[in-house]
C-alpha cells in the first residue's frame, strides 16, 4: 500500500507496564521493598518477590473472571500489596482503579458505581470506611482483604482473602497486556473543583510518563536511591513513583498509615531514605518535627514536593537548616501527573542562595513530552516574558484528552478545539521557560477590578518566622466586591499579632493587595490529599465575618 510518507523500519515494541516489572526482575531482583506495618516493624521483600506475587495475582484475577478492560479497584495505604496490584491488575489487561480512602461515603459510592468496579482490594485496616457503603455498590462482586488479622469478622459481603487466593495459584502467568493503547489505570480527580472526574491512563502514556520523570534532569532518581513515596498511591499514582522506582530498581520504602511527622522522621532516619516525595503540608509538619527533635538525615538528599505551591520559606528552611535539596514539581491527575520540575541550570551558579530559592519556588520547566502555553481571556497565546499572566494550558504524551465516561460536550470547557488541556491554573512563564503559578482560576481574588494572587500572599506570610501555615481567600466586600482574608496558624506557643504580618506584607505588595482582616486559627482544613481546602474556608467565611 502506498502512503505519503516513508514508514520507519523499527520493531513495534509495546510500551506496556509489564515490561517495567520484567526489566526489574532481570536486573534488580534482589533490591528491596520495605513496608511499615501496623505495629511499626518493617515487612521486607525483593523485586523478585514482587514479580512472582504479581504473576500469581494475574492468575487470581483470571480465576475471578476478570476480563480485559474490567475495572478492579484498590482501597489501601502505600504498601507492598498495593504495589503488586499496580502491576498485577494492568498485567492481566484490567484497569487498576485507585480509590481515594479519604473521600466521603457519597463520593466513593459515586466513583465506584460510575467506574463499575468488579472487585475491590481492601486493606483491612480501612474496613470501617467501606463496610457502611457496601450495599450501595452496584457492580462489586468481591471484596478481597489483605492485612486482615486472624479471625477478623466483617459485615462486607462476598469477602475473599488475598493471601489465600495467592497461595492457591501458580506463578506461571503470561501477561495479557499486549497492546500499549490499552487502558491500565483509572484515577478520579480529588474533586476540589466539583464532582470527581475519571482520568483513564493507557499503558503507553504511563510508560512514557515513567521515562519522563526518570530523566536525570527531572526527578533525578538512580538505582542506588532509597525512595519513600509519602504521596499516596491512591492519588495520581503516587506521582508515578512506583513505576519509576521499579524501572530503575531503587529500594522503596512504603510508609503505609504511618504519616505523622514523627513517624516519617523516624522512618527516613532508620531506613536511610535518600529521596522522599509528598505535598507541602507533609514537609511543613516534618520540618517542625525536626526542629523540635533533630534526627540524623545525612542520607536524605532530596525532597520532591508538589500538589500545591511549596512556599519559598520552606524551601529555604530545608536547604539552609537541614541541607536537604528541594525539588518542586507541578502536575495534575489529568497529566499522570508530572508536568514540570524546577531545577537550576549552570547559568544560575552565580546567583545568591536567595536567588536560587526564588527559582526553586517556581513550578519550573516542562518535562520533555509535555508542552505548556499561557492564553489570555480572548484565547490568544501570551508571550513567555515572565510578566504576562494567563490561563495555563498543556498537551503531551501523558495528558488526558477527555474524561472517562463523560460526555465530551459537558467538559468541552476543559479541552480546547486545537488539542490542549485547560488546567484551570493561572501562570506566567519566564523567557527561559520557568513556569510560575499565580493561582487557580477559582482562587484568584478580584478586588476593585484588580487581580490579587492568593498564592503570592500565602508565600509571603509563610516567610514570617512565627507563621506555621497560611491561607488567603476572597471574602465579600461592599466597596471592592472581594478583599483578601489571611487565615494564619502561628508556631506553637507564640503570640503573633496582626501588625507584624501587616508590616511584612506592606514591604512586598501594593496597598490594594494587603488584607485588612486576619483570622488566627489552630487548624486549616485540608482536602483528601492534604491540600488546603479553600472550598471549606470560603464557606466558613462566606459573609466576611471572622468566626
Ligand atoms: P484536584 O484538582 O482535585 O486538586 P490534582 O491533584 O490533580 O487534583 O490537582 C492539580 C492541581 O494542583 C493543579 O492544577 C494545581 O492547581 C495544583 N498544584 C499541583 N502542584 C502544584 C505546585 N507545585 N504548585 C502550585 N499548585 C500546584
Amino acid at each position: 500500500m502506498k502512503t505519503d510518507f516513508l514508514p520507519g523500519l523499527m520493531m513495534d515494541y509495546p510500551l506496556t507496564i509489564d515490561r517495567i516489572l520484567e526489566h526489574a526482575n532481570k536486573l534488580y531482583s534482589d533490591k528491596k521493598i520495605f513496608t511499615k506495618l501496623a505495629d511499626g516493624s518493617f515487612h521486607q521483600y525483593t523485586y523478585a518477590d514482587l514479580y512472582k506475587r504479581s504473576k500469581r495475582l494475574g492468575n487470581v484475577l483470571q480465576k475471578l473472571g476478570i476480563e480485559s478492560g474490567d475495572r478492579v479497584a484498590t482501597f489501601s495505604w502505600n504498601n507492598y500489596q498495593h504495589l503488586e496490584l499496580y502491576f498485577g491488575i494492568p498485567g492481566c489487561a484490567a484497569i487498576c482503579h485507585t480509590l481515594n480512602i479519604r473521600l466521603s461515603s457519597d463520593q466513593l459510592i459515586y466513583i465506584i458505581n460510575h467506574a463499575e468496579d468488579k472487585v475491590i482490594f481492601v486493606d483491612a485496616s480501612l474496613l470501617a470506611l467501606i463496610e457502611p457503603i457496601a450495599d450501595k455498590l452496584r457492580t462489586v462482586r468481591n471484596f478481597i482483604l489483605f492485612n486482615a488479622p486472624p479471625g477478623l469478622s466483617t459485615k462486607l459481603p462476598n469477602v475473599l482473602h488475598y493471601e489465600d487466593l495467592l497461595s492457591n495459584v501458580t506463578e506461571n502467568f503470561e501477561w495479557k497486556c499486549n497492546n500499549e493503547s490499552m487502558a491500565m489505570g483509572l484515577c478520579y480527580t480529588s474533586g476540589t473543583t466539583g464532582n470527581p472526574k475519571g482520568v483513564l491512563y493507557s499503558h503507553r502514556s504511563m510508560f512514557l510518563h515513567t521515562y519522563g520523570i526518570n530523566l536525570t534532569n527531572c526527578l533525578g532518581l538512580f538505582s542506588t536511591d532509597v525512595v519513600m513515596p509519602v504521596v499516596p498511591q491512591f492519588h495520581a499514582q503516587a506521582w508515578g513513583l512506583p513505576y519509576a522506582c521499579t524501572m530503575l530498581g531503587t529500594d522503596i520504602v512504603m510508609p503505609a498509615m504511618h504519616l505523622a511527622p514523627a513517624s516519617l522522621a523516624d522512618t527516613i532516619e532508620k531506613m536511610e531514605v535518600t529521596v522522599a516525595a509528598g505535598v507541602p503540608t507533609i514537609w511543613n509538619g516534618l520540618y517542625q518535627e525536626l526542629k523540635s527533635m533533630p534526627r540524623n538525615l545525612s542520607k536524605l538528599k532530596s525532597l520532591v514536593v508538589g500538589g500545591s505551591a511549596m512556599p519559598r520559606a520552606l524551601i529555604e528552611a530545608f536547604e539552609k537548616d537541614l541541607k536537604v535539596t528541594v525539588l518542586h514539581a507541578w502536575g495534575m491527575t489529568e497529566m499522570s501527573p508530572v508536568g514540570t520540575v524546577s531545577r537550576l541550570q549552570s547559568k544560575h551558579d552565580s546567583l545568591s542562595d536567595s536567588g536560587k530559592w526564588e527559582i526553586k519556588a517556581t513550578q519550573g520547566l516542562q518535562v520533555p513530552g509535555v508542552e505548556l502555553r499561557i492564553m489570555d481571556d480572548a484565547g490568544v497565546e501570551m508571550p513567555w516574558d515572565g510578566n504576562s499572566v494567563g490561563e495555563l494550558q498543556v498537551r503531551g504524551a501523558w495528558v488526558a484528552k477527555e474524561y472517562y465516561r463523560q460526555d465530551p460536550d459537558t467538559f468541552r470547557d476543559s479541552f480546547t478545539v486545537d488539542g490542549w488541556f485547560r488546567t484551570g491554573d493561572v501562570a506566567s512563564i519566564s523567557p527561559d521557560g520557568y513556569m510560575k503559578i499565580t493561582d487557580r482560576t477559582k482562587d484568584l481574588i478580584k478586588s476593585g477590578g484588580e487581580w490579587i494572587s492568593s498564592v503570592e500572599l500565602e508565600n509571603a506570610l509563610m516567610g514570617h518566622p512565627k507563621v506555621r501555615e497560611a491561607a488567603v481567600i476572597a471574602i465579600p466586600d461592599e466597596k471592592w466586591l472581594e478583599r483578601p482574608l489571611a487565615i494564619v496558624i502561628s508556631v506553637v506557643d507564640v503570640s503573633l499579632i496582626q501588625s507584624e504580618l501587616e508590616e511584612l506584607l506592606a514591604k512586598k505588595f501594593a496597598k490594594i493587595w494587603l488584607p485588612e482582616k486576619y483570622a488566627f486559627v489552630k487548624e486549616i482544613p485540608k482536602t483528601s490529599v492534604g491540600k488546603i481546602d479553600k472550598k471549606v474556608l470560603r464557606q466558613r467565611y462566606k459573609d466576611g465575618t471572622l468566626v
